[in-house]
């Protein structure tokens, strides 16, 4: 297979796009070890888009785009170890669909289950739960094809290697596959409600520690939910309020019985995580130290009643797990993570550059799939790792072949 014309290319909300000299969309391992050997000749650069759901400009490039949408499916179930082995391009809701069939689910999920494996892992992608590490803290294993076109195979008997292509956001390589922990088969149990702010905030501690997951959306306005497809929980509210209130949700592993209410669902874990969002917003999400998780959303809160009033999206927040991974945004550290957005027909900027103001106070680190204000010497400051991750990623990739300009700035 050899290199193709390139094209127009753009993310899930629009707010990123490109033009590529060439694209290729591999249908095996083999043919994208040519294709990288084939941008080695030509001097040009490659960057691979999973299913472009990032709103950083993680992906863009102007030399070879590819795409692994032809490399997916999942290739090896290992019951006893409790592993499974998926090539890159594999959307998670497809792992989902295959998992449940060998009576086992991912540890964790996110909001959303249609990007690929490759891109939602290796950017930090998470869910919520304060015991529950990122999903990239499940890879065991990956498969990297290098810039020179060989596979390096990460087995985890290399512990530091392991740890810095866990969160690697395309800068290592292309991941043609990759190993994860599963866990055996479980049903969740959803329950959604309404509390005003403070009843959320005085419940904070107690709802993160008995539930598997907990989070919440607070919402400025009634408008807000709206924005964010959120239903209407007016029946199962603990506050009369519409304003300033927090859409709040738990899950627990069960044994009860499927059912599903408007409020209330029990289902095989991967048929409960997911909700559904429009491409109306443009997120930035930073995770902050668990003890200032609190505090940062009271002041945040505060910067949208006070000075930002036209920006209603509400405030995501959930809980995750540290985990070692050397660029993650839970590295050794224990957090909560705070997203807030901005939509359309509006200048959001100003209101996006006051977040991360507030944010940076408590050192929080960003989602690299999420709009944030880092440069090069921020990443130094707030990654332990930081030069050792850059130390291997010149070592495996000396031409940057792999870079584009603003994974040159962070990890470069
Ligand atoms: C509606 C919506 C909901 C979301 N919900 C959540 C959530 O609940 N939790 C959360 O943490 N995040 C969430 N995100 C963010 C999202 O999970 C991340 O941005 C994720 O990286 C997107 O995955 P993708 O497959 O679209 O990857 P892309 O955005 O296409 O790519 C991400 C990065 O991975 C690289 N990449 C992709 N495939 C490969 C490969 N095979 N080899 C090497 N590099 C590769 C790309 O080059 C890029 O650097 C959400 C985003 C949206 C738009």
């Amino acid at each position: 297979m050899n290199l193709q014309k390139g094209g127009m290319w753009r993310n899930w909300v629009g707010n990123q796009y490109c033009v590529s000299q060439f694209k290729a969309a591999p249908e095996t391992e083999e043919e994208l070890r040519e294709l990288v050997r084939e941008a080695d000749k030509r001097d040009i650069g490659v960057r691979v888009s999973g299913s472009g759901h990032s709103f950083t400009p993680v992906v863009g490039t102007s030399g070879a785009l590819l795409s692994l949408a032809n490399l997916r499916g999942v290739q090896k179930i290992d019951r006893d170890r409790k592993q499974i082995t998926v090539a890159g391009g594999t959307r998670i809701n497809e792992v989902g669909k295959t998992l449940k069939q060998h009576g086992l689910s991912l540890i964790n999920q996110g909001d959303i289950d249609s990007q690929a494996v490759a891109g939602a892992f290796t950017t930090g992608t998470h869910g919520t739960g304060l015991k529950l590490g990122n999903m990239a803290s499940s890879i065991a294993g990956m498969r990297i094809v290098t810039a020179n076109g060989d596979v390096l195979d990460i087995d985890g008997s290399d512990k530091d290697l392991l740890h810095a292509a866990q969160v690697s956001v395309g800068s290592l390589g292309v991941i043609s596959a990759m190993t994860l922990n599963v866990m055996d088969a479980y049903n969740l149990h959803e329950k959604l409600w309404r509390d005003d702010f403070e009843t959320c905030m005085e419940r904070h501690d107690e709802l993160a520690a008995q539930h598997r997951h907990f989070g919440f959306f607070w919402c400025p306005t009634p408008e807000s939910r709206h924005l964010y497809c959120l239903p209407d929980t007016a029946a199962v509210s603990s506050t009369d309020k519409l304003a300033d209130v927090c859409e709040m949700k738990v899950m627990d592993v069960t044994d009860a019985a499927p059912m599903e209410s408007e409020f209330e669902k029990i289902a095989y874990s991967s048929e409960v995580y997911p909700i559904e969002y429009v491409p109306n917003f443009v997120e930035l999400e930073y995770a902050v130290p668990l003890e200032h998780g609190k505090e940062a959303v009271r002041a945040v809160r505060e910067l949208m009643l006070t000075k930002h009033t036209n920006c209603i999206y509400p405030i995501e927040y959930r809980f995750t797990a540290g985990d070692p991974a050397w660029m993650s945004p839970f590295y050794h550290q224990d957090s909560i993570t705070l997203s807030v957005s901005g939509g359309p027909g509006i200048d959001y900027w100003p209101f996006l550059k006051d977040t991360d103001e507030i944010l940076r106070r408590y050192n929080s680190r960003p989602h690299w799939g999420k709009m944030h204000f880092l440069d090069t010497q921020d990443v130094t400051d707030l990654y332990p790792r930081a030069n050792d991750f850059r130390k291997l990623r010149r070592e495996l990739d000396p031409k940057g072949r792999f870079l584009n300009d603003h994974i040159r700035m962070l990890l470069g």
